[in-house]
């Protein structure tokens, strides 16, 4: 070998020279320094134990080796070559395209929109699914395909594509070269090209089949700290953080158990595609320097070549670590894409705007509903009710009689599965469902608040033009609530901590009875909460109760749990296993209840309201007897 490199080149200059000033510019590509340790020690590639520690070096030097031969080696080196064996050096395309940094700048400033875009089209995405999705789907996981999956999905766009543009100029460039300085020598050295292809194809699609289980394992861990942490109260008073840690470690382990699978897949790959490359390089050096024997082809075109090929093997593995990288993250895109691209059953956007205040009759027409969760089990089977405008239904009955269900239905967070919701006449699925919720108003069982202060939850879903401080003061002294407001140190900038964890349940009901009379809603809906309120508090929200079902001529759906509440309605339904078994005033069911009692036999199960107002009577009557 050191015979055939020692001839002079046909540029005239000292090939072996040539090849020590070679040696020491370059002190990137170890397998080209592997071959030719080869070709002038005579040393067996796997003794030349530099070459081998770099085949073993794993990832880090695998994706630092073709950015550092893409970005800084070969084509300075190139360059150089270019001169001695005749290429014009300005000529040298490729080598200038390498050097160019505008991809790069283009490429980091695509990586970060994109994922911009993606988060934000995501969260638009979650955030308008249908309520059944939220009754399945765990915020966790939800929240992690928020995080990781987006990021990790346009990942190898943030720090791929930049390079990506610059390689596929090398590839290209180094391709034609090749092929153009000896065809031959192409076509033996591109042998060894499509066993790494095919290793790398598969390493990607098994990678990418592991990292969609390690994003779910992150996503499971991550619901666990979400609810670990929402409900730390609870916790902590069972004491119970070190299962939650357990539990949570689980997850974690897990992804990390299957990401050392994928980096040994990864080192394992990178190993033998590198044992490829070097057989690549024998293969050249072994052809090449018979045909340079045989006088085919001169020494200064073989090395040629060889640079050559190397430019291009690295562009084409940075192509190929680009390709890897993208079906990786497709197992973060499929997570994110499936959410992305499910549409809302209920399409809160069509429809036709109510624009006129609505008067607000209901109608209720055969409704029949089952929860997707529970689809053997139908809640309600067939409810006709007739609510006439500015009149109040309540809504008493046994507990999992279907009365919150019924007030999810009218705020359409469900569709029936058979039958029809009025609204003035007109079915609630052909209203554009945002201009029929600007006129209602909800109060709901628990009171959800935002982690700002009492004044942006009391104005929350207007924005700061639409509402003045003196609205905002006149709807909470309508509540109650003006008194304890201004009693906190920094009044209504109060900040009420997440989910409203600073306020007590009185004072969040009060809040949320602040914001229906701000609203002062054609609808109210209204699910009285059932959780014990202290006494002095319960007075308070039923005084703040009383105040906003007295005024205006509104209509008002209220699932009622005291007597107080019910006593003053307008129609009273009584509602049990899902169908409406009695209808009418206070009296006139008292009065239903009586004649049952009387025995008429009538075989027809009657007094279910009377029933219960004895019951809440005599439950009363124990309270002021224990009093
Ligand atoms: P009520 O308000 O009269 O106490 P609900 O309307 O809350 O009754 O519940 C009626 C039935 O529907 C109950 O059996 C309950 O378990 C079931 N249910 C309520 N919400 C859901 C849900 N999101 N998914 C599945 N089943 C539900």
């Amino acid at each position: 070998g050191f015979q055939v490199l020692g001839r002079p080149g046909p540029s005239g200059a000292d090939p072996s020279a040539n090849l020590g000033g070679l040696a020491s510019k370059w002190c990137g590509p170890p397998s080209q320094l592997g071959g030719l340790g080869f070709q002038v020690s005579a040393d067996p590639p796997l003794r030349n134990w530099a070459a081998w520690a770099s085949k073993w070096c794993g990832p880090p030097l695998a994706t630092a080796r073709p950015v550092l031969l893409s970005g800084l080696g070969p084509p300075s080196q190139l360059g150089g070559l270019g001169f001695q064996s005749g290429v014009d050096p300005p000529r040298n395309w490729a080598a200038w395209a390498s050097k160019w940094s505008g991809p790069l700048a283009a490429g980091r400033r695509v990586g970060r929109r994109l994922a911009f875009h993606v988060r934000n089209k995501l969260f638009e995405g979650i955030i308008v699914q249908d309520i059944a999705f939220f009754d399945s789907a765990n915020t966790g996981d939800l929240t992690s395909r928020l995080s990781y999956d987006s990021n990790a999905m346009v990942a190898p766009c943030q720090t791929m594509l930049s390079s990506t543009l610059q390689n596929l100029l090398a590839l290209v460039g180094g391709l034609f070269m090749c092929f153009w300085t000896s065809w031959k020598l192409s076509m033996l050295a591109f042998t060894t090209i499509l066993p790494i292809t095919y290793i790398t194809a598969r390493y990607a699609k098994w990678s990418s089949q592991l990292n969609r289980q390690i994003f779910t394992a992150l996503g499971e861990a991550n619901t666990v700290a979400q609810e670990a942490l929402g409900h730390i109260r609870t916790v902590r008073a069972f004491s119970t953080e070190e299962i939650e840690v357990e539990k949570y470690t689980t997850h974690t382990h897990d992804a990390l158990r299957k990401g050392i699978r994928d980096a040994l897949g990864g080192a394992g790959t990178f190993a033998l595609n590198n044992y490829l490359d070097l057989g690549g390089a024998v293969l050249i050096l072994w052809y090449g320097g018979l045909q340079v024997m045989d006088g085919h082809l001169t020494v200064g075109k073989l090395i040629q070549f060889q640079l050559y090929f190397n430019m291009m093997q690295s562009s084409y593995k940075a192509l190929q670590n680009v390709v890897t990288s993208f079906t990786r993250a497709a197992g973060a895109a499929t997570r994110v894409l499936s959410l992305m691209d499910s549409l809302p059953d209920i399409d809160s956007t069509s429809g036709s705007q109510l624009t006129k205040p609505m008067a607000a009759c209901i109608t209720l027409e055969e409704v029949r509903f089952c929860y997707q969760m529970r689809r053997d089990h139908e809640v309600l089977k067939g409810i006709s009710l007739n609510i006439a405008a500015g009149t109040t239904c309540a809504l008493v009955g046994r507990s999992g009689g279907g009365k919150s269900t019924l007030i999810h239905l009218l705020l359409r967070y469900y569709d029936p599965s058979s039958g029809r919701i009025l609204i003035d006449g007109t079915d609630l699925t052909s209203l554009e469902l945002a201009s029929v919720h600007r006129q209602m108003g909800l109060v709901a069982q628990e009171t959800q608040m935002f982690a700002k202060t009492v004044f942006e939850n009391i104005c929350y879903g207007y924005s700061e033009d639409e509402v003045t401080r003196e609205q905002v003061e006149a709807a909470t002294r309508k509540a109650n609530a003006h008194d304890f407001i201004a009693a906190f140190p920094d009044g209504y900038e109060t900040l009420v901590g997440e989910r409203g964890v600073r306020l007590s349940g009185g004072q969040k009901q009060r809040i949320a009875i602040a914001r229906a009379f701000l609203r002062a809603p054609r609808l109210l809906l209204l699910d009285e909460a059932t959780s014990a309120l202290d006494s002095e508090s319960e007075a308070l929200v039923q005084l703040a109760l009383d105040e906003l079902l007295g005024s205006e001529n509104r209509t008002v759906v209220l699932v009622a749990h005291r007597l107080s509440t019910v006593v003053d309605a307008h129609k009273i339904a009584v509602l049990d296993g899902g169908v409406v078994v009695e209808e009418g005033t206070h009296e006139m069911l008292l009065k239903l209840g009586a004649s049952s009692d009387e025995g008429d036999g009538g075989g027809e199960k009657k007094g279910v309201y009377a029933s219960l107002v004895k019951r809440q009577l005599a439950k009363q009557a124990n309270l002021i007897e224990d009093a």
